[in-house]
């Protein structure tokens, strides 16, 4: 692995932020002032590939980056912050019930986060 793609995987690793690709380039930055952003996003696309970070679409705006260690999202559905979700793993469950083996899933779990939901509660 070349040293930027292993920055690139510890930025994403040290972070609960779920980044995009533009603060992740900004990180890598700051030890790479030459860096492209399109080194950013080729980068992203071969360590998604070879399954060591997850790509997430959980707003139409913009992918973020994130650990691939096994867990789940609660999305706010006002602010669209992303906050992550240590539950079971359904992966047994689920090849159960499709009645063969299941490569992955995705549980977005809609909700308002504690600011948004204080917020609108004061209005
Ligand atoms: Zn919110
Ligand atoms: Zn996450």
């Amino acid at each position: 692995m070349t040293k930027k793609r292993q920055l690139i995987l510890d930025i994403i690793n040290q972070s609960t932020d779920h980044l995009s690709a533009e603060q992740i380039f900004q990180q890598a930055r700051q030890v790479y002032p030459q860096i492209a952003l399109s080194t950013i996003y080729n980068n992203l696309a071969a360590l998604v590939e070879m399954g060591a970070i997850r790509q997430l679409r959980v707003q139409s705006d913009f992918d973020r980056y994130d650990r691939a260690t096994r867990h789940d999202h609660l999305v706010c559905q006002e602010c669209g912050q992303v906050s992550d979700l240590f539950w079971e793993d359904l992966t047994r469950r689920l090849e159960r019930q499709v009645g063969g083996k299941v490569l992955g899933y995705d549980l977005n779990i809609q909700y308002l986060c504690p600011q948004c939901k204080a917020r609108l509660e004061a209005k």
